[in-house]
């Protein structure tokens, strides 16, 4: 079995879908590994680690892909890279079929078998295999860091010779995998901490990490979440008894982090252009929602700006300003999905189209668009 490893091409992405680490365990398993040369570069990785780890370098990404059984990409490849994909491989990545259903249609007539990382079910089986676990953990953690930097105070309490400097406030919205990250990570900084969300399971786990839950309703929250886990949208009552709360309790918090999704659906608007106007001189908002559509009303994706004394950050991609940890998780990911499926005996990836997780995350097969959610793309 080959696998060819691609350097990422979008602007601004600095992560790889395979490390050092990560080739020595396929090349352990039977497998060959191809890396385009400075594929890891972003990310520190250089071509001499990985081939100390056992890869073949390869110039350019159609000599790497040449022939191979698996791609291994961390994003979608454009219409260019998707061309030295030959037909019959099959392409592993985070392919954002939502935001990009055409895509599944050029999969199919190019005869490469698309299956979608960041469709992976959330089941106990698929945990180590979960892209947006691993990637939302690090940009929790990473949200708080940025706001810390541009904070022009201290986060912990201090009790000094001169004074006493009071501990930030931090309200975190959205305690999904990102939003507990930032909770810890406000909270290890010295942070006094409150979240909220609209699932009710999260109300415990916002607890047991020493912050303070705030909502307007616990009875609606009870209805709010999906059989897979995920947010529902809430009710127009909901939303607006929320935006109130929300108002008046940000005009008290020295740092604001947001993290709120809904699969499939543009990200909940949560602070208004108003509410920010309402909060002290020298506050910092982060919207880690930005790049689907944003749950800051002023925030703009790839820019920190500051209104009226409020610095809005809405980073791009804030997994990959962390790109070794970022690509280190990444890759482990590949690699257990990979592993799962690997038949020593015959050196095949076999995936089994009735296994739960292929279903969840296979696109096309054989030319065909297979998954459910994208019938109606014609191939
Ligand atoms: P996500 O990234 O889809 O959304 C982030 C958070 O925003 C979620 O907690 C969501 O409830 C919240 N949200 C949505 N609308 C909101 C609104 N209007 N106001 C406030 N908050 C709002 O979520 P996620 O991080 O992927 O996690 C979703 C759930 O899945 C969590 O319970 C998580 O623990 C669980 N999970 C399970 C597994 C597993 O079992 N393998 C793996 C990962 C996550």
């Amino acid at each position: 079995m080959k696998i060819a490893v691609l350097k990422e091409t979008r602007s601004g992405e600095t992560r790889v879908a395979a490390t050092p680490e990560t080739v020595k365990k396929f090349t352990a398993l039977g497998a060959a590994v191809t890396v385009q040369s400075g594929a890891g570069e972003a990310a520190r990785f250089a071509d001499a680690d990985y081939s100390a780890a056992g890869a073949e370098i390869s110039p350019s990404a159609a000599d790497a892909a040449q022939s191979a059984d698996l791609v291994i990409k961390v994003l979608a490849p454009s219409s260019e890279e998707l061309r030295v994909v030959s037909r019959g491989s099959k392409l592993i990545a985070i392919l954002s079929p939502f935001n990009d259903p055409d895509s599944i249609g050029s999969y199919a007539r190019l005869g490469v078998d698309a299956m979608a990382m960041d469709l992976m079910p959330r089941i106990t089986r698929a945990q180590s295999m979960d892209v947006l676990s691993s990637q939302s953990n690090l940009a929790g953690y990473k949200a708080v860091i940025d706001a810390a930097a541009y904070y022009g105070r201290a986060l912990p309490m201090m009790m000094t010779a001169a004074g006493t400097i009071a501990a930030a406030k931090v309200f975190i919205m959205g305690a999904g995998v990102a939003g507990l990250q930032a909770i810890a990570t406000a909270r290890r900084l010295g942070a006094v901490v409150s979240a909220t969300d609209v699932r009710f399971a999260a109300k415990e786990q916002v607890e047991s990490l020493g912050a303070t839950f705030v909502t307007v309703d616990e009875e609606a929250m009870k209805e709010a979440e999906t059989e897979g886990g995920y947010a529902k949208e809430m009710s127009e009552d909901f939303q607006k008894r929320q935006a109130e709360f929300v108002a008046e309790h940000i005009k008290k918090q020295d740092i604001v982090i947001t993290t709120a999704l809904i699969p499939g659906r543009p990200a909940p608007r949560l602070v208004s252009a108003d509410m920010v106007h309402g909060m002290k001189a020298g506050s910092v908002v982060v919207d880690l929602a930005v790049e689907a559509g944003g749950n800051v009303e002023l925030s703009r994706a790839g820019e920190a700006i500051e209104t009226g004394g409020v610095t809005i950050l809405g980073f791009k991609n804030v997994p990959g300003r962390l790109a070794a940890d970022a690509s280190s998780l990444y890759a482990r990911n590949i690699y257990n999905f990979v592993s799962a499926f690997y038949d020593k005996e015959t050196n095949v990836f076999v995936a089994d189209p009735e296994d739960a997780i292929i279903k969840g995350i296979a696109l096309t097969r054989d030319g065909a668009v297979v998954h459910p959610a994208f019938e109606e793309v014609k191939a």
